[in-house]
């Protein structure tokens, strides 16, 4: 089966045996689908993966772990956003096949020109989304500030994306512990932004020390990066965030859905443990 309809069939699935709701659209007008997990107290957790198009491999990921931690009597609130890039994640599989505006066909057909459809990391409007974000916005070493693209493109401005608008309510609205951003490649756990606040900083070690003690992860304080969205979480929300980068850096983009086991096999039990830090 195609992936991106393995991806839409697995979530769907999901929908019916799990509490969802939308917390937005998308440029090409999708839901972008939140699952709650867990009790209706206590600690809150926020999961989102798939930001980036080519790094699916996360969403898949985190529909396993959602299925798992279904099993479990959960002590706190867990939310995950396995899927924040929809758009971008068909064209990175599909190219333009499934848009139907015209407009919005043609336009996506000029980027591609320059990039194989595959290593697509941005939403349907050309805008890489984890730099969209108001948080040290276009000073990242790769942003181009300049045109759309298959990525690094900022946006014409900060958080003017659909997708990054509704990463942003959702989060003030929830106002959670802890947020982690799945991303795929390097096996490391971006953490800290510059001029973030010390109010964090406590949080932040503590929570840090767990994930790199369950993953094995290289812990790297954030430099030459802008605009993300666990920056945002830090500087402008004040809530603890960690990007954290799945699959060895040996393995090509698109991640293989064969690292998915593995990947599994390490990431299942972290949010749990992370809710008892
Ligand atoms: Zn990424």
């Amino acid at each position: 089966m195609n992936i991106y309809n393995k991806l839409v069939k697995e979530i769907k699935a999901l929908q019916k045996t799990t509490e969802w709701f939308s917390i937005g659209k998308t440029a090409l007008h999708r839901d972008i689908i939140c699952f709650k997990l867990g009790s209706d107290s206590g600690k809150k957790i926020f999961i989102q993966a798939g930001i980036h198009a080519r790094e699916y491999i996360t969403s898949f990921l985190l529909i396993e772990i959602i299925k798992y931690l279904k099993l479990f009597q959960i002590n706190g609130q867990i939310y995950i956003v396995p899927l924040a890039n929809p758009d971008g994640v068909d064209i990175c599989i599909n190219g333009t096949k499934n848009i139907k505006n015209k407009n919005k066909k043609k336009f996506v057909e000029t980027l591609l020109k320059y990039e194989d459809k595959k290593y697509y990391k941005a939403n349907a409007n050309g805008v890489d989304l984890n730099t969209n974000f108001d948080a040290g916005w276009g000073t990242g070493k790769f942003n181009n500030l300049l045109y759309p693209a298959t990525q690094n493109f900022v946006g014409y401005s900060p958080n003017s994306e659909s997708e990054t608008k509704a990463l942003i309510n959702f989060t003030k609205q929830l106002n959670p512990n802890l947020t982690l951003s799945y991303h795929s490649k390097g096996e490391v756990i971006y953490w800290g932004f510059d001029n973030q606040s010390k109010e964090t900083d406590y949080e932040q070690k503590k929570y840090l020390k767990q994930i790199v003690k369950e993953t094995g992860y290289k812990p790297i304080f954030t430099k030459n990066s802008g605009g993300g969205y666990k920056d945002y979480c830090l500087i402008k929300l004040n809530i603890v965030g960690f990007t954290i980068e799945v699959a060895n850096d040996n393995v090509p983009h698109p991640v293989p859905l064969k690292e998915l086991k593995n990947l599994f096999l390490k990431h299942k039990d972290l949010v749990l443990l992370l809710l008892k830090v």
